[in-house]
């Protein structure tokens, strides 16, 4: 494809990209299409001669569309969102464009100091503490997905307590057995409601993995008392807790955990990295009313959330701060004479390498840097504001059909968890014969009657639920908290 030929086929692309938006309410959120579907309508092999690009264009509507889920519907309610924006959109063509794998500053300066400046304002944006600005010792670099960032700090956590614990013995083999054997003993936590990443993180990572009980008596969220709790029953045992992971909007119910009594106990504990996974719900802190939530983020060592879940920047785009970047590099930071350069010998640069496990890098801080520009402030302030009030509004209409339903939770940020009440209403019970298990609810407050409550609840929310899907109209997410079924 030469110059004019690319000129032509971009042209066409834009015009099907702008169709797609323009119309994409009209379509099922769901395909409709069987496992395994794409196999009958590719060829075994790649083809032994070029193909022509209206060819190549013409299947994305013959091929691709039928089996997509469209996450830009109105329609898609499912998991959390994952916004997309123009100007996202053009951030990644250029991207695609300088196309470089920019992992030293001179592999291409303008995508580290960009980086850096845009990770600044962002950090400004959301009212972050100081420390994790650039000038300071911290800063802000950008990661594909919120599980990277959590690996990420996993690994340095791990790697940091065995630093600090063995600082004082000379380098070898008996230093070496010491910190393997301290590895087998080291703990990471994680709410029992934090997003599997940290889990995942620790089997990557060769750590042991608790959860912290987060029950409903505390809203889903992790109290300090319960933090404290486990971390000494761990330690009981000859444990080693080294990292925990804090959430701002939990997956599965946006919960909170408590993060001021949390950073009170850091001061027990300095060697626990303390990061605090905000994947969705960090957006909303570009609002003033919320950011009532930052200043204990002084106390803990990293923070991240994903501006392609809800800041209108295309996947993927997780920002991950640092209150001291050393933490980082003194982990991740190997430099074989290839990569040494005189820029990188002088200090004088960033090397975003050093702060994360891939080497290459992607262009992604132009997507940023055009959506905050194109927006501004105000406007990404009244996009998170107009969510949150929908969001309002759905809560109040699910509340306003208690005859049906119950809220569990919300609405926290744009999340309202609800179950189906498991009886049919009286007022449409057909031929005015209410259920008679309504009776069977209502007149027996034992525990037994609560327990089958909750198993008819839970059964018939699920299958609410999977009936809508079934549908394809609407997709939404059920799950489980704290043997609560909810959509
Ligand atoms: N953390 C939380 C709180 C999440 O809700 C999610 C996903 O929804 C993640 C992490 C994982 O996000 P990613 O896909 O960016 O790894």
């Amino acid at each position: 494809m030469d110059s004019s030929q690319f000129r032509e086929a971009a042209q066409g692309a834009i015009e099907d990209i702008i169709n797609y938006y323009d119309n994409i309410a009209d379509r099922p959120v769901l395909p409709s299409i069987a496992p395994g579907y794409l196999h009958h309508l590719l060829p075994d092999g790649p083809p032994e001669e070029s193909e022509s690009w209206s060819k190549i264009r013409s299947d994305i509507d013959r091929v691709i569309m039928p089996g997509l889920t469209h996450w830009q519907s109105p329609k898609y309610m499912a998991f959390f969102p994952c916004n997309s924006s123009f100007p996202g959109m053009l951030g990644e063509m250029y991207s695609g464009a300088f196309n470089a794998a920019a992992f030293n500053w001179i592999c291409s300066p303008a995508v580290t100091e960009l980086e850096t400046i845009v990770m600044d304002w962002v950090a400004q944006l959301l009212g972050l503490p100081e420390c994790y600005l650039s000038k300071g010792e911290g800063g802000g670099i950008i990661q594909g997905t919120a599980s990277e960032v959590v690996v990420t700090c996993v690994v340095a956590a791990r790697e940091r307590i065995l630093r600090r614990k063995f600082a004082h013995l000379p380098e070898g083999e008996d230093k070496m057995d010491q910190m393997a054997e301290m590895r087998g003993k080291l703990v990471a936590l994680g709410s029992e409601h934090a997003h599997s990443s940290t889990q995942k993180a620790a089997i990557i990572a060769g750590t042991r993995y608790r959860s912290v009980p987060a029950p409903r008596s505390t809203n889903f969220s992790v109290a300090a008392a319960a933090l404290r709790r486990t971390i000494e029953e761990c330690k009981a045992k000859g444990l080693e807790p080294f990292y925990f992971t804090a959430t701002i909007g939990s997956t599965a119910t946006c919960a909170v955990d408590d993060l001021s009594g949390i950073a009170e106990l850091a001061k027990d504990y300095p060697d626990l990295w303390i990061h605090v996974d905000a994947a969705y719900a960090g957006s909303a802190l570009v609002c003033p009313e919320y950011q009532h939530l930052c200043p204990p983020l002084a106390t803990f060592d990293s923070f991240n959330f994903n501006l392609h879940k809800w800041l209108l920047v295309n996947f993927d785009c997780s920002a991950f701060f640092i209150k001291k970047r050393r933490d980082l590099i003194d982990t991740f930071s190997i430099t074989p004479s290839y990569l040494r350069n005189q820029f990188t010998d002088s200090g004088l640069v960033t090397d975003y390498r050093d702060w994360q496990i891939p080497l290459g890098r992607r262009f992604r801080s132009l997507k940023v840097w055009f959506v905050l520009r194109t927006y501004g402030v105000n406007g990404l302030r009244t996009f998170i504001r107009k969510h949150i009030k929908l969001s309002e509004y759905f809560h109040g209409l699910v509340e306003s059909r208690e005859d049906l339903f119950g809220v569990i939770t919300g609405p926290d940020f744009a999340l309202t968890t609800f179950q189906v009440k498991p009886f049919i209403p009286s007022s449409t019970a057909a031929a005015n014969e209410p259920d008679p298990r309504h009776e069977a609810y209502t007149n027996d407050f034992t525990h037994d009657a609560e327990a089958r409550y909750l198993e008819d609840a839970n059964k018939v929310t699920k299958e609410v639920c999977e009936k809508i899907n079934s549908k394809g109209e609407f997709f939404l997410t059920g799950t489980v908290v704290c043997g609560v079924y909810v959509i």
